[in-house]
């Protein structure tokens, strides 16, 4: 599973971050950090995501007012 992020999209409101810990806060921009991601184009920012993360990466996606989080499966299907 993948999880991929815009950062361009974020407007820092942080309920990601309460629902998945790859997800942080960077107050001074007012925008999410993705840990551990890479930055596939300008503000997408993408990584896999461990299996015992899969339900919090997912809630994450969900809970984002904005859909700047997605999730895709190995084959690329977008589950979120
Ligand atoms: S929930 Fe969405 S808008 Fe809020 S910080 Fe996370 S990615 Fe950004």
């Amino acid at each position: 599973m993948k999880v991929r992020f815009n950062r361009d999209t974020c407007i820092g409101m942080f309920q990601c971050v309460a629902e998945w810990d790859a997800f942080q806060k960077d107050e001074d921009a007012g925008k999410a950090i993705l840990e551990g991601s890479e930055e596939v184009e300008e503000d997408i920012f993408e990584r896999e995501v461990p299996e015992d993360a899969e339900f919090d990466a997912k809630f994450a996606a969900r809970v984002c007012p904005v859909d700047a989080i997605e999730i895709y499966d190995d084959d690329g299907e977008q589950l979120v």
